[in-house]
């Protein structure tokens, strides 16, 4: 049971109830599919709005500390090849001089090409 459904597209009733791969609306009988957005993986995006996929590259757009240390990830620090995960810090790499961590998409914007 899920109890995250989302409401009518229509009239926007919260009594929406899943039947298969449809959701349905009791209130104005609407019925559509259960959607792209519900059951994929969340988008992670970075800081202005970018998709970020697997493989990407960024850059950090403000210093961040490193955690239980006192290194520092340099604004601007270009980070390739990185891997989306689950978490508080989305966003799994390898930061060059300082190794493998996490960071938090909100810090950081993609490059292009
Ligand atoms: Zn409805």
């Amino acid at each position: 049971m899920t109890d995250t459904l989302p409401p009518c597209p229509e009239c926007a009733s919260i009594y929406v109830y899943e039947v298969d791969a449809l959701l349905n609306c009791p209130e104005c009988g609407h019925e559509w599919k259960a959607d792209e957005r519900a059951g994929t993986a969340p988008e992670v995006r970075d800081s202005v709005g970018n998709v970020l996929v697997d493989g990407d590259t960024v850059t950090v757009i403000k210093d961040l500390k490193v955690k239980g240390s006192s290194t520092v990830v340099k604004v601007g620090t270009k980070v390739r090849g990185i891997r989306l995960v689950d978490g508080d810090h989305d966003i799994d790499c390898k930061v060059p001089g300082i190794g493998q961590m996490g960071l938090k998409s909100q810090f950081v914007k993609k490059v292009s090409g």
